[in-house]
């Protein structure tokens, strides 16, 4: 039998995770090294948040630096990890009759390589991204999780990068460690208690979780990645989170892995 790849949502966070050496990359590090090398990835990042679906189709996606006023050494890393126009293929004709569009523009964001860089330093996994249509309600992010779920027996690392709680607005940006709020903690734990009970319904309609959802998902784009996920989930997956912690008060940095129970 087909050895099925996990599918892992990954708290990406600041940008400058990327050329740090802390609790998180560490911990990143440690899920590419115990998790089998996938024939390739297919990446949802928070951010390529379009108003359309489209896929990257180009055999070297470029590595883009979408962010302002960070230190220069963060521009000028490279993520050359190869495309895979023919995962591309696949990904368009599985969500058919939806329209994705082929798309030659995009490359790798920071959402993707910002933690890949660390899950796999030797970047020699080809890459797919997946853009999330802004425009679409909470389930249709869901439903292609479902509809992608069969790749993860094909060789296929799935992951999203976004975060579970993302308020920028409360973010502690300075060197003062912000102890992290009453309402992002408990968002947290809400959602891990869905998740370790395979109840999806409320974490799709996360709106509806009360005032802590409203400050711990301000706008949907870091959270939907999430829900790609866990569509792809599977009976005999478990649910775990290798990497955890809530940074600058109002980020929290939890990954979420589905699958097999890791070695
Ligand atoms: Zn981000």
């Amino acid at each position: 039998m087909a050895e099925i790849l996990p599918a892992i949502f990954f708290g990406h966070g600041n940008p400058m995770n990327a050329v740090l050496n802390n609790h998180y990359t560490e911990g990143w590090r440690r899920i590419g090294a115990q998790t089998a090398k996938p024939r390739a990835i297919l990446a949802i990042s928070a951010h390529w948040f379009v108003p359309e679906t489209g896929v990257t189709v180009s055999t070297a996606p470029r590595t883009i630096h979408d962010f302002g006023g960070f230190p220069r050494e963060l521009y000028g890393i490279q993520y050359p990890a190869p495309g895979d126009p023919e995962l591309a293929r696949r990904v368009q004709k599985m969500l058919a009759p939806l329209e994705v569009r082929l798309d030659t523009s995009w490359g790798l964001d920071h959402g993707t390589w910002s933690v890949l860089r660390h899950v796999y330093p030797d970047a020699d996994t080809p890459i797919v991204q997946l853009s999330i249509d802004e425009a679409q309600p909470p389930s249709f992010h869901f439903e292609i999780g479902r509809k992608l779920a069969p790749l993860r027996e094909e060789g296929v690392l799935i992951i999203g990068s976004g975060n579970l709680v993302h308020n920028l607005h409360a973010y502690a940006w300075g060197r003062h460690v912000q102890e992290a709020f009453d309402w992002a903690i408990r968002f947290e734990t809400e959602a891990k208690g869905l998740l370790l009970a395979g109840d999806h319904r409320p974490l799709i309609n996360y709106e509806t979780l009360g005032k802590e959802a409203l400050l711990s998902v301000p706008t949907p784009d870091h959270y939907l990645p999430l829900l790609y996920v866990i569509g792809t989930r599977q009976g005999g997956d478990a649910i775990t989170f290798p990497v955890e912690g809530v940074d600058g008060g109002s980020i929290s940095m939890l990954t979420v892995r589905v699958g097999p129970e890791a070695p």
